[in-house]
């Protein structure tokens, strides 16, 4: 297992799947890793996109968050050479500050104009990719189906797959939100799935409103109830994550409920100090606890 001291000078021992044991000279304290993943669409040109990137690194190299918190950026295609060098640059570890695209093709290569594949991410030294965000699902078409395929390819190139599910308004109110999660947890994860799932009410992206403390408790709980029936097993703990409207102000609130793995950003990941703000917030409100 391996052994990492962070800058508050406690040793982590990182178990490959769950969580991390963290060690003080006075207590022994549990965690799981948290997650706060900047997805900035087709937004933020060639030099907002590298200043973002350096801006972010390096206050991340200056003043680390806890290193149980990872921080995932997703530029555009078009972005991801660049903003690779720029964290190259800063020199943190992946675990700490990781690249990842916003989708990939579900063939490795081929006859696919304008298609970028999971490898060819991979090449550009991207660890993670988003997969099946509602607005592909809605502008693209692409339905649980493709995104399993995508799933697979992504898996198959080395990539971590970060796939969104969530329900519309309409699904919401006519009481359909908990069929639509399982479809869609049945259709686009595959078995055995090793990956991030977040839940992304397609009501709150963009909107500026975001669930209540105990509809997300509620929605999270269900998705987690779903997960071990689609995976064949309970064995493997899929982070979930939440997204949708998410700022500072709410981030402390959403991390603090235990089912909560971390957040997925739009909008507000576009700035490198409101960005910054939301890993303040998440580092602060998932402190390690001692265990009992
Ligand atoms: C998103 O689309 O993944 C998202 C979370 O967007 P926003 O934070 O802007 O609502």
């Amino acid at each position: 297992m391996p052994t990492q001291i962070d800058q508050h000078g406690v040793s982590l021992s990182l178990p490959k799947r769950s969580g991390c044991i963290v060690q003080t000279g006075e207590s022994r304290m549990t965690t799981v890793p948290k997650f706060v993943i900047g997805n900035w669409k087709m937004q933020a040109r060639h030099e907002h996109g590298l200043q973002l990137a350096r801006d972010v690194s390096r206050r991340l190299k200056d003043t680390p968050p806890p290193a149980h918190l990872h921080t995932i950026i997703c530029p555009p295609f078009t972005q991801l050479d660049g903003v690779n060098q720029a964290l190259k640059t800063a020199d943190l570890p992946h675990e700490r500050l990781a690249l990842g695209a916003q989708d990939c093709y579900p063939a490795s290569s081929g006859p696919f104009t304008g298609d970028i594949s999971a490898p060819m991410i991979r090449d550009l030294g991207a660890r993670y990719v988003i997969l099946g965000h509602s607005e592909r699902r809605q502008n693209h078409g692409e339905t649980d189906a493709i995104i399993r395929q995508k799933v697979k390819a992504a898996t198959a190139a080395g990539l971590v797959p970060i796939v969104c599910i969530g329900e519309h308004l309409a699904e919401r109110n006519e009481g359909r939100a908990a069929s639509v999660l399982s479809t869609q947890i049945e259709g686009s994860l595959t078995r055995g799935f090793r990956g991030i799932l977040a839940y992304e009410p397609v009501w709150a992206i963009g909107s500026g409103i975001t669930p209540s403390r105990e509809e997300l408790q509620r929605k999270l709980t269900l998705i987690r109830a779903l997960l071990p029936m689609r995976l064949m097993t309970d064995d493997i703990r899929v982070p979930v994550l939440y997204g949708g409207s998410v700022t500072a102000v709410q981030a402390p609130s959403i991390m603090s409920i235990e089912a909560v793995d971390g957040v997925l950003v739009g909008s507000a990941s576009l700035e490198a100090q409101s960005f910054l703000d939301i890993i303040d917030a998440a580092a602060e409100a998932t402190l390690p606890q001692p265990s009992p």
